[in-house]
């Protein structure tokens, strides 16, 4: 799965009209309760760049930050805008309880639930901390690192509390990469994806990452389309000057692969959209 060959391109000129994306994180890694002024930035941001549907997706963990109502007055402040109230929910063994507790009581004030792994066997460092979470790869075994990552994403998704998959391959972040083919994996965890209706994000923080690599690979990209799943467009903004970041570079490696629509979120209802040329 260390391939990044494509193949070959149907339109290599086009190049495609990204308007959505779909996780960003206004509180950044601190609680920051939800006022027009920590919000009307990233809607500011997103008419700059032509967005015009945002979901944001802070960590559960500050979820006591979000405020609704305050998405409801930007909403009334930005009419141009679709924005969508979501949430980032992951592993985090000593915070998960609380935070999927909040989630089901706010269900239907969401839009969207992104599922993440931040969490190996560490409880006290996220393994996508850069650089300090590569201390957890020190002296290991990548490729049981890999199979213990790929087994917990399907344990997020057997939670039912999630709509699409955030960075799915993060466990690269650092440079790691399995010896062993990792087809089977990934397969079991596609084929888990597709059965429970899911999407998964093309994400463009990989690219500011150690790996400096799209999330998730073009081998796991073209395995997913072959298996019908859909994807959304994400920066995984944590300020909103990063928010669409690099998404030319998205639009063009969308344009090669061939995707050709992106999926957009309203109360979980799930709708597919042709993008533009
Ligand atoms: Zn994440
Ligand atoms: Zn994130």
């Amino acid at each position: 799965m260390t391939s990044e060959t494509c193949p070959a391109p149907e339109h290599s000129n086009t190049r495609l009209f990204l308007f959505s994306d779909y996780h960003m994180h206004p509180q950044g890694h601190r609680v920051q309760r939800y006022t027009q002024e920590l919000l009307q930035p990233w809607a500011d941001s997103a008419r700059r760049l032509g967005l015009t549907d945002i979901a944001f997706t802070d960590h559960d963990r500050y979820h006591g930050g979000i405020d609704f109502d305050e998405i409801d007055r930007l909403r009334e402040r930005n009419p141009d805008l679709q924005i969508r109230a979501g949430i980032e929910m992951d592993n985090d063994p000593v915070h998960s309880g609380a935070s999927r507790q909040w989630i089901e009581k706010n269900w239907n004030r969401l839009d969207f639930v992104l599922g993440s792994v931040h969490f190996l066997e560490r409880a006290d460092q996220m393994f996508d901390s850069v650089p300090n979470g590569a201390e957890q790869f020190e002296d290991r075994n990548i490729d049981e690192i890999y199979t213990d990552y790929f087994r917990r994403v399907r344990e997020l998704i057997a939670t039912g509390l999630v709509d699409t998959l955030a960075h799915l391959d993060l466990i690269k972040i650092h440079g790691h990469r399995p010896t062993a083919d990792i087809g089977i994996l990934v397969t079991q965890t596609l084929e888990f994806i597709r059965a429970r209706d899911l999407a998964i994000e093309l994400s463009t923080a990989g690219w500011r990452k150690p790996v400096n690599e799209l999330y998730p690979s073009d081998s796991i990209i073209e395995l997913a389309m072959e298996k019908g799943i859909p994807f959304t467009t994400a920066s995984d903004a944590h300020s909103h000057v990063q928010l669409g970041e690099n998404f030319a570079n998205l639009a063009h490696k969308m344009s090669e692969i061939g995707i050709r629509k992106v999926c957009i979120f309203g109360t979980h209802k799930r709708a597919e959209v042709p993008l533009q040329l």
